[in-house]
């Protein structure tokens, strides 16, 4: 069933020569179905002010404004889309604006009334930055309300990772202290024109209020960065440099100096980031 009545995606990139470009992470979805499916993962748009990243010919744009976005921000480092960008803007009028830019220089807050959603298909090679940068912002509750966000699959298994899997670290717990975090779908390589070599999976964020266990942002981000940038050893010997009784900080914390940092929760971090405040 047609989302629309725009033409398929396949004549939209031949209209325009949008040939994928590598170099821009360009792996299009052209099953507008699909978009849809993803768009619905990002729960009821209606009424809501969406930032998308990348539209590139436009599928999950036209997903986003068939369930109901009431503007959508569509920040596209590739000028070359902004005709099909345009004609989707015209189809539907006022809800749609296009900026040609690099996403990781552009402030939404300029276009969109905050709390907004954050919907992309991400380009692989600003995902993670991009990821890092909306879950560390200077103030917690963040302009942001949800996130639902395309990665590479193994990327996704670790914002969702729990401890004592290998893929648990620091990107785990920079999203899970002040978030609930959840793959919402996985696709194949095939799902996408061209095929990347990996599947790829969307993860669904919904800001908590305030973070889950107090601590302070700057602390906590030390710390784990050192147990984990260390990971195969004790923590007493990882964490050593912080400070001088550090066998007692972690006690006082409730984990055993002896642990390693793949087998510590996230309040375990949050009491020793707060030892160490
Ligand atoms: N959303 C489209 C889709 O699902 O078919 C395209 C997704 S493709 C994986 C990533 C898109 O991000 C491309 O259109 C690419 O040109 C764009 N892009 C790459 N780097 C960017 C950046 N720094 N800022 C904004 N867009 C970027």
């Amino acid at each position: 069933m047609a989302i629309d009545d725009l033409p398929p995606l396949r004549a939209v990139i031949a209209e325009h020569g949008l040939s994928a470009r590598k170099a821009l992470g360009q792996n299009f979805l052209l099953d507008l179905n699909l978009t849809a499916k993803i768009a619905r993962a990002a729960g009821d748009l209606t009424g809501a002010d969406v930032l998308e990243v990348g539209p590139g010919p436009g599928g999950l744009t036209r997903g986003l404004l068939a369930s109901g976005a009431r503007r959508v921000l569509a920040v596209e480092k590739d000028a070359r889309c902004l005709p099909a960008l345009a004609q989707i803007a015209a189809a539907y009028p006022g809800r749609l604006e296009v900026i040609e830019g690099d996403a990781l220089d552009i402030d939404p807050l300029d276009h969109l009334t905050p709390p907004y959603k954050v919907v992309a298909n991400l380009p692989y090679n600003v995902g993670t930055e991009l990821l890092i940068r909306w879950l560390t912002p200077e103030s917690w509750p963040p302009a942001w309300s949800s996130l639902t966000l395309m990665f590479q699959r193994e990327v996704a298994e670790r914002i969702v990772a729990q401890p004592g899997s290998k893929a648990y670290g620091r990107l785990a717990i920079l999203a899970q202290w002040r978030a609930d975090a959840q793959i919402a779908l996985t696709l194949p390589p095939e799902a996408f024109t061209p095929p990347p070599k990996v599947s790829s999976a969307v993860v669904h964020l919904t800001a908590l209020p305030e973070p889950r266990y107090p601590a302070d942002p700057a602390v906590l981000e030390r710390v784990v960065a050192r147990a984990f940038n260390q990971r195969r050893k004790m923590l007493r010997a990882a964490l050593k440099g912080l400070a001088p009784d550090i066998e007692d900080r972690l006690r006082a914390a409730g984990i055993a100096p002896t642990e390693r940092a793949e087998q510590v929760p996230l309040e375990a971090f949050c009491a020793l980031a707060r030892t160490l405040s």
